[in-house]
């Protein structure tokens, strides 16, 4: 399958989805890359996590390593850039947004399968080691290695279309090659060495620093924004969110650098 026929064809299945679950318009159209898997991917346990798995891990015939973010609108976006809580959007948004992204994955295998080509996915969150909060499959340096985006010094993964979204990710037997979207160094203003860091002060609990992400600070944080939803009878009581350090920043909706 050729690459533009692939995210054309991921592009459609999302607005079909939006449209037939009456899903509200929270999300833009899905960025997608792929990457031959190759001894790029060798680094992981070292920069990711020591366990991390490689990609012929999950399928050990597989060929090509596919990651997308599903980005998030404005209004969602900016919904949540305000006050020290997340907005009651962003909370519902979790679980659809979660399911999505195994829908997305899952049409693709389904696509590949239809020509012979077997795939592999894996969860599009709680795939992480509870002690350490690292992940064994992290889905952001998969994207920095296909060239989906770059890091910001809010740990997140900045692409083309920002990095208020969430990543998806699966390897396949499908021949695709490299197709990357980013070949830029760096896209955060702090680390191209512009004025920013509006993810540092952003952050309600300090957790955003230029040493990297504080992690068990961050995750207190989401199990206080967790019990406050579960008290209102209209919310997920599961929503582990906050997400201030990704929401109304300059690298939000975009990359700062083009
Ligand atoms: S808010 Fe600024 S410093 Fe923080 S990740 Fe985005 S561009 Fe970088
Ligand atoms: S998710 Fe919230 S608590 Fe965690 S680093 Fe970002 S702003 Fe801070």
């Amino acid at each position: 399958m050729e690459i533009q026929s692939l995210r054309n064809s991921v592009t459609s299945f999302l607005k079909t989805q939006i449209k037939e679950k009456n899903l509200p318009g929270w999300w833009k159209a899905p960025l997608l890359v792929t990457a031959e898997a190759d001894s790029r991917f060798s680094v992981l346990p070292g920069i990711a996590s020591p366990d991390h798995m490689l990609p012929r891990e999950l399928l050990a015939s597989c060929r090509t390593v596919i990651v997308f973010f599903l980005p998030f609108t404005r209004e969602l976006s900016h919904g949540n850039a305000g006050g020290k809580f997340p907005s009651r959007d962003w909370g519902k948004s979790l679980s659809l947004t979660n399911t999505l992204i195994q829908d997305i994955s899952g049409f693709i295998r389904d696509s590949f399968k239809d020509s012979g080509y077997a795939s592999a996915l894996t969860p599009a969150t709680y795939n992480f080691d509870s002690r350490t909060l690292t992940a064994r499959w992290s889905h952001k340096h998969l994207a920095h290695i296909c060239g989906l985006g770059r890091f910001g010094i809010n740990a997140q993964m900045i692409t083309p279309a920002g990095c208020a979204g969430r990543l998806g990710s699966l390897v396949t037997e499908a021949p695709m090659g490299n197709h990357p979207l980013v070949t830029a160094e760096e896209l955060c203003l702090h680390k191209r060495g512009e004025t920013c860091l509006g993810c540092v002060t952003r952050c309600p609990v300090g957790a955003v620093t230029l040493d990297g992400i504080d992690r068990h600070r961050c995750n207190r944080r989401l199990q206080v924004n967790r019990k406050r939803f579960a008290a209102h009878p209209d919310m997920p009581d599961d929503a582990e969110v906050c997400a201030k350090c990704v929401s109304g920043l300059p690298c939000s909706l975009n990359a700062p650098i083009r």
